[in-house]
């Protein structure tokens, strides 16, 4: 756990968060500020500050991540219609909590990026 960090107090149950899935290894909420119907956030327990900082050994973590987006957009009946999976990494991407985290948006149609 990193002190200061607002998904290392959700995990640990700190700060309170609609909590959708969780299981020994990572927990799904409820994006405070949702931008589309749908806006979750995916995370691992374990305080990983970016993108960038995951090693091999983390190649499962990054990969169940996905899967866990993968059940939650059947759960939140996205998966006919589609939804977008984004991970923000850095200044230039916007990234403004440094605790990795996945988005899951659907819901709607959603823009084209960039
Ligand atoms: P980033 O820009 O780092 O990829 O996205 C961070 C996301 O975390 C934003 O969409 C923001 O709304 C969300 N967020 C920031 N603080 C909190 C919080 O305290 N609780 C929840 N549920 N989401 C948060
Ligand atoms: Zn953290």
């Amino acid at each position: 756990m990193a002190a200061d960090c607002i998904f290392c107090k959700i995990v640990n149950k700190e700060v309170d968060a609609e909590i959708v899935y969780e299981d020994r290894d990572i927990v799904a909420f409820k994006d405070i500020s949702p931008v589309a119907p749908v806006h979750l956030l995916v995370v691992p327990r374990r305080h990983i500050p970016a993108l960038m900082d995951l090693k091999q050994d983390d190649a499962a973590l990054i990969g169940q991540m996905h899967l866990v987006a993968n059940d939650l957009a059947r759960t939140f009946e996205l998966d006919q219609r589609g939804y977008r999976v984004v991970i923000n990494c850095g200044k230039d991407a916007g990234q403004a909590v440094f605790h990795l985290h996945l988005h899951l948006l659907g819901g709607r149609a959603l823009q084209i990026m960039g």
